[in-house]
């Protein structure tokens, strides 16, 4: 199942997508009565949703075409989203040399959190270094702590795309990564969340990202140093995930500042980050 969360005459609103139209929730209530309008409370309480949504009798609700639609991001976070930085080999090595023995993990703004088709801004005040990252990105379903690896599959809602821009001058000049991951709108999240039933094996995807059409980083989840499980696990070991907590899995090799000489993002700059099972995220970079 995809969720996800537009806007229709200025308002957020969520729904479901289902064979190439979006319906919102608020067209489906007659037949799914008392179902949350927004993803965050919908996840929340995804253990009653979901199995009514798979019942749910989509031939008589009237969808809008997902071309026409206006997104926003699939939810908004209520704290920072978590990263796992140099989750690659070859990332590792593009970056600064060797990869890590122990999972680096730094977290963005929740103000970063955009949708797709939303424009990145370039932020040319304070960087001359905006940098692109495509990555998967996990949805938690359920509030655990001290979770096992044989148990992270349960809390584990499903998985979108999410694009972890970074200031590469402010990342390095301030030595931890907070402020150079955390400029407004510099995490597009999206297009939607793919429930995890429909996404399979999510350590064996394959995830490609284009600027302007040239593919830059093109990977598969297969090579995660830490996969999925070992996150969740590792995350877990002293503090609380909830329901809705986003965490990015790390880029593959062939960010703008892994060419020699780097290859920065510019105004007009079109990044799309595509994902197996789950879509591709487009944004545009605008000054
Ligand atoms: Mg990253």
């Amino acid at each position: 199942m995809k969720l996800a969360t537009v806007v229709i005459e200025g308002i957020e609103t969520a729904g479901v997508i289902d064979g190439g139209l979006f319906y919102t929730m608020e067209s489906i209530r007659d037949q799914v009565e008392g179902i949350p309008n927004d993803l965050n409370t919908f996840i929340e309480q995804s253990s009653e949703w979901l199995p009514v949504l798979a019942e749910l009798d989509l031939t008589d609700a009237e969808g809008v075409a997902v071309e026409s639609l206006q997104f926003a991001s699939p939810i908004r976070p209520n704290k920072n989203i978590f990263c796992i930085g140099k989750n690659y080999a070859a990332h590792a090595r593009e970056f600064d040399g060797t990869p890590p023995e122990n999972m680096i993990v730094f977290t963005k703004a929740p103000t970063t959190v955009i949708g797709h088709k939303q424009p990145i801004s370039l932020h040319a005040e304070v960087t001359n270094e905006l940098d692109y990252e495509g990555e998967l990105a996990i949805v938690i379903g359920k509030k655990g702590r001290a979770i096992s690896r044989e148990e992270a599959e349960d809390y584990i809602f499903g998985y979108t795309i999410l694009n972890d821009v970074t200031a590469r001058d402010l990342q390095a000049k301030h030595q931890q990564f907070f402020l150079g991951k955390s400029l407004d709108g510099s995490c597009p999240i999206g297009p939607w969340i793919v429930t995890k039933d429909e996404v399979g094996d999510a350590c064996d995807l394959e995830i490609e990202t284009k600027v302007n059409g040239e593919v830059r980083q093109s990977a598969r989840t297969s090579l995660f140093l830490f996969p999925i499980d070992e996150i969740i696990a590792t995350l877990s070991k002293g503090m609380t995930l909830e329901p809705g907590d986003i965490i990015a899995t790390g880029t593959p090799a062939g960010v703008g500042k892994g060419f020699k000489p780097p290859r920065y993002l510019k105004d007009g700059d079109v990044i799309e980050i595509c994902v197996e099972s789950i879509g591709t995220l487009v944004n545009k970079v605008q000054s």
